[in-house]
């Protein structure tokens, strides 16, 4: 017996006809051959969700091409019922583009059997006609005419948020059936008031934020004594909770607090890895849609899909995500905490540049952390010659942010 998202319980036939079929609205036929791997017991998606009022169907895991462009992962995410992409014009970090034309590659000819999701960067300034074309260029890419969720990509500033632009160019391409629905995603330092903003003024269909475990009160509470982490960010699942009763599409990512996956092995058991316990963590809030995340190889997606509609934390979860929160706690910057904004008088974009430096020190992604660290208005390069390092101490979770942002100015700053 399976579980759908409205808690009901199903058969394994109708929960498998209740999912892929109907939900996405088209024939079982051509779909992921789901049921055959149920019955062989190989990895595959086991809940699919709606994503708020949008209605659209999608895994409670998908498949994110921040850090591939690689057509046969692509296709094993899909074999294995991934159904939902995530994409934008500047993936793969460091080969703009590459992933949308793998995307376009590798689900040619499904694309009635999937849904697409790609970004863009954009200022306060850019205006809807550059809009447009980079929407056109995306189309081209992915070889569709219409992707289904456009997001304004990575929004960190409410005169971002609220570029009139933006909504123009929304409005005309929805018109004109290029889009479904629009959001935005974010995991800067300002990414509190810029959702709170985006759902008190309806601007979303979908958000898309970066949440996990070490982000949480409540897995803090799990552990009153012997644990002096400090928790954070009271603010996210307020905002989480505040999207979904709005009936905005919820998705997360950066699940796995910085993925410092080889750390976790010791640890580890099949069937109990530490990203399927982190999954189950936010799988199992009721106010989160689907989360997505970057798939590298074939043996991660299969191992991703274990949590595929788990959505019950276990006590062998917590103990595995506490012993990584206690081992990268004071390295691992919140997405959306901005505590030390004000304590830099050079205006550093201290989480940025240390969102750069997560990518290289704990993804192993140097294009990624370079080209994330090249596009920052204030990087790190201050931090070279400052000696009152006031970043530190306003650092509530006792981060070295001083040390951090040299060491990162150092490593990325060159060319
Ligand atoms: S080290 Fe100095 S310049 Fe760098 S972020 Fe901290 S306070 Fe700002
Ligand atoms: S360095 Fe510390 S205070 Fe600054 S944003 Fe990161 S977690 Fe928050």
């Amino acid at each position: 017996m399976k579980k759908d998202d409205r808690g009901e319980r199903l058969g394994r036939r109708e929960f498998l006809q209740g999912t892929a079929a109907a939900t996405l609205g088209v024939s079982a036929v051509g779909l992921p051959a789901l049921e055959a791997l149920a019955e062989t017991g190989e990895p595959s998606v086991k809940r699919y969700v709606t994503l708020g009022k949008t209605g659209l169907r999608i895994p409670d895991i998908s498949f994110g091409t921040g850090a591939t462009d690689n057509v046969d992962l692509i296709r094993h995410a899909y074999d294995r019922g991934i159904t939902y992409f995530d994409t934008a014009g500047g993936y793969p970090m460091g080969k703009p583009g590459l992933a949308e034309k793998s995307l376009g590659e590798a689900l040619a000819g499904k694309r009635d059997k999937v849904v697409l999701t790609s970004k863009t960067l954009i200022k306060s300034d850019t205006n809807r006609r550059q809009l447009m074309n980079r929407l056109h260029s995306s189309l081209a890419r992915l070889r569709t005419d219409y992707i289904d969720i456009f997001l304004n990509h990575g929004v960190n500033d409410l005169d971002v948020l609220r570029n009139p632009e933006w909504f123009e160019f929304v409005e005309a391409a929805k018109k004109q059936g290029k889009i479904r629905f629009a959001g935005m995603s974010g995991h800067g330092g300002h990414l509190i008031s810029c959702l709170d903003a985006a759902l008190d003024e309806d601007l979303v269909d979908v958000i898309l934020c970066a949440h996990n475990y070490g982000q949480d009160p409540a897995f803090y509470e799990r552990f009153t004594r012997n644990f002096d982490i400090v928790a954070n960010q009271v603010g996210l699942p307020r905002i989480l909770e505040k999207a979904h009763a709005k009936g905005v599409g919820v998705l997360v990512m950066k699940t796995l607090m910085g993925s410092r996956l080889n750390d976790m092995a010791p640890y580890e058991r099949p069937g109990s890895t530490y990203p399927q316990a982190a999954f189950r963590w936010v799988l199992s809030n009721p106010n989160i849609d689907g989360l997505v995340v970057s798939m590298k190889s074939r043996e991660q997606i299969d191992e991703y899909l274990g949590a595929s509609g788990q959505g019950v934390v276990r006590q062998s979860d917590l103990r595995l995500l506490r012993t990584y929160a206690e081992m990268n706690s004071e390295t691992y910057c919140r997405p959306g905490c901005n505590a030390c904004a004000s304590a830099c008088p050079d205006a550093v974009a201290i989480p940025e540049v240390l969102r750069a430096r997560m990518y290289s020190t704990d993804y192993g992604d140097e294009l990624a952390a370079r080209s994330t660290y090249a596009e920052l208005e204030r990087d790190a390069t201050a931090c070279l010659t400052c000696s009152h390092e006031s970043c530190t101490s306003a650092c509530p979770y006792g981060l070295e942010v001083s040390s951090l942002t040299k060491q990162t100015a150092g490593a990325l700053g060159s060319v």
